[in-house]
């Protein structure tokens, strides 16, 4: 697998996006569209020539990957939520994992989105991939759909489930044993019950059943073959460990750089069952976690502030990679930041914190646009609105951009550890460290002030702020005063001259050595890199966190052969720690890059 901490991500709501098409607006049942865009639970026209037409927008924003909430042909009918008929127009209804919906087809025959490869799918990867952009598809494994209103256009079961148009299966006529039924979850706290029971009455698949996982594993990649290059994953809580280990098996053995990210909803480093799915499942997970102190710290104005968000920081220790936690500020199943309470100036301070931390960022669509609408609070489906405008010069727009532009070339900010320079409930300061590039951030949410930042781990010199282009010099390892005006953020990046030459890039990855003052971890092994088990050639890795060693080697040698190398630590005046085990083989290619992950025996 591999993260895209080198990225952005923009995630995009389709229908609530652009309307490039408007002969698909009404789809198969007219009365689940609104053409005037006053009742929130219908489709609203947006589809993927809307999304074709807004990929340079994108591009411009600095943001290379984009997510889309699913893509898979929904139900026709209406939902009764409240006495009010729901659309599918989220698209978190499936009925045929293997179509196109309609409402997002750019002509009635994509639909069937496998039967060629010109379809307006086709064209929206093709564009994004001849920018260097990716698509992330998000899929659902958990459930497909509600019971519908006949009276609304709606076939009178749930759980209708088809295979490229051909019936399989229905809730209430289950021939192939696909659906649960346990009834609906009562005790979130039983962790049968969560994975069995059904969600808001959404027909829960039976993953036990093999029919089921070839059918939809089948499904998913076909569309990885289209060119699909990470997947969201909804309600990963909802489906046993054992199921998703299976599932992100047989993905990345079908497309090994394969990004995957989960929603464990409210998961992150409070929730232990999170925890261990993120470092069991094989795949990342969304920090619900931050979002939570971000929106309190930034938006809600809590009065512990930045000791909430350092709070979070403190234990990634708990996660084997948290480069794999995918960070945001509000999604489509919660507030948006600005409903939340934020102002501009919180708004464009939170991005800029997720910009800079570890993880992936991703950006809520109209979030640069300060596009909100606070009806009940701004929760769903009024965090949805429809994208209004396309203004590629509003501040957020262009700290997204430029700070994008330091998350691609400043190795410290995609893997750095996170080492605290200043904090307090108004005012939090931190440099991240990797591989000879740092980047320092800083952010005031109080009163104006003028800090002292001690040991800031940028080599002396004159830096511009990358958000105002203000010169900040640093002299002797310090920066002596600091003005941080309410509500600003700053952003210094150092970036090392790179290294000549091309070959394999290694990068060793050591989980679950605890690490005591003075003591380094090295790789050393039988190549000319890694010094041929000559101990003081060995290579050194770098601190991330208690949990994580990290080190990037590139081999010319070595590229295309085989190696043995095993973990050592050296320790100030106390020799010399080997790892408790014959030594690790492996089998290299000539050239791109690869990733060793072990954990300390
Ligand atoms: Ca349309």
């Amino acid at each position: 697998m591999r993260p895209f901490n080198d990225s952005v991500i923009y995630f995009a709501v389709v229908d609530r996006f652009s309307n490039g098409n408007p002969s698909n607006d009404n789809g198969r049942n007219p009365e689940a569209y609104d053409a005037s865009r006053s009742d929130w639970f219908k489709y609203w026209g947006g589809d993927l020539n809307g999304v074709v037409d807004k990929i340079d927008y994108i591009k411009e924003l600095g943001c290379s990957a984009l997510w889309l909430t699913p893509l898979f042909d929904q139900i026709d009918g209406l939902v009764d939520v409240e006495g009010r008929g729901m659309a599918g127009y989220h698209g978190y209804w499936a009925k045929d994992f293997k179509r196109l919906d309609e409402h997002l087809a750019g002509s009635p025959e994509d639909v069937r989105v496998f039967a060629s490869s010109d379809t307006i799918f086709d064209r929206m990867v093709g564009e994004m991939h001849r920018r260097d952009m990716r698509l992330v598809l998000d899929i659902v494994c958990n459930h497909s759909s509600p019971a519908q209103r006949p009276d609304m256009g709606g076939r009178p079961v749930k759980g209708e489930i088809y295979d490229d148009g051909k019936l399989l299966t229905s809730y209430e006529d289950d021939k192939l044993g696909w659906y649960h039924r346990n009834g609906g979850v009562s005790d979130w706290g039983n962790k049968a019950q969560v994975e069995g029971g059904e969600l808001c009455g959404l027909a829960d698949f039976n993953e036990s059943r093999i029919g089921y996982r070839t059918y939809i594993k089948d499904a998913i990649k076909l569309w990885l073959d289209k060119g699909v290059d990470a997947l969201r994953v909804d309600t990963v809580k909802h489906m046993p460990f054992w199921f998703w280990q299976e599932f992100v098996s047989d993905m990345l053995f079908h497309k090994p750089d394969l990004f995957i990210f989960g929603e464990w909803f409210q998961g992150g480093c409070y929730d232990g069952l999170s925890v261990q799915f993120a470092n069991k499942s094989g795949m990342g997970m969304l920090d619900f976690a931050l979002q939570r102190a971000l929106e309190d710290a930034l938006a809600r104005g809590a009065g512990a502030g930045f000791e909430l968000v350092d709070n979070v920081f403190a234990m990634d220790p708990l996660f084997d990679d948290c480069r794999h936690l995918v960070t945001f500020l509000d999604n489509h199943d919660m507030p948006r930041f600005m409903s939340a309470g934020a102002t501009p100036a919180r708004l464009e301070m939170g991005l800029a914190l997720i910009l800079t931390c570890r993880g992936t960022p991703c950006v809520y669509y109209g979030t640069e646009q300060y596009l909100h609408n606070d009806t009940n609070g701004g929760g769903d489906p009024y965090n949805r609105p429809m994208m209004e405008k396309w203004d590629t010069g509003t501040p957020a727009f262009l700290l997204i951009k430029k700070l994008a532009a330091v998350r691609k070339e400043n190795a410290a900010v995609q893997s750095g550890s996170h080492r605290v320079k200043y904090l307090s409930k108004d005012i939090y300061a931190y440099t991240r460290v990797y591989d000879g590039d740092s980047c320092l951030a800083a952010f005031n949410r109080g009163p104006a002030a003028e800090i002292a930042l001690e040991n800031v781990e940028f080599p002396d010199g004159v830096y511009r702020d990358v958000i105002s282009g203000r010169q900040i010099s640093v002299k002797g390892g310090r920066i002596e005063s600091l003005l941080l005006a309410r509500d600003t953020s700053l952003v210094l990046s150092y970036c090392a001259p790179a290294p000549a030459g091309s070959g394999l890039e290694i990068s060793f990855l050591l989980n679950g050595f605890r690490t005591a003052y003075g003591q380094r971890v090295k790789v050393t092994g039988n190549c000319p890199e890694l010094g041929n088990w000559d101990l003081s050639k060995a290579f050194p890795l770098e601190y991330i966190n208690d949990n994580l060693w990290l080190g990037r080697l590139t081999l010319k040698e070595s590229a295309g052969g085989a190696i043995a190398y095993k973990f050592i630590v050296e320790r100030d005046g106390d020799g010399v720690l080997y790892e408790n085990r014959p030594a690790h083989f492996r089998h290299l290619p000539g050239d791109g890059r690869m990733e060793l992950q072990h954990r300390w025996s």
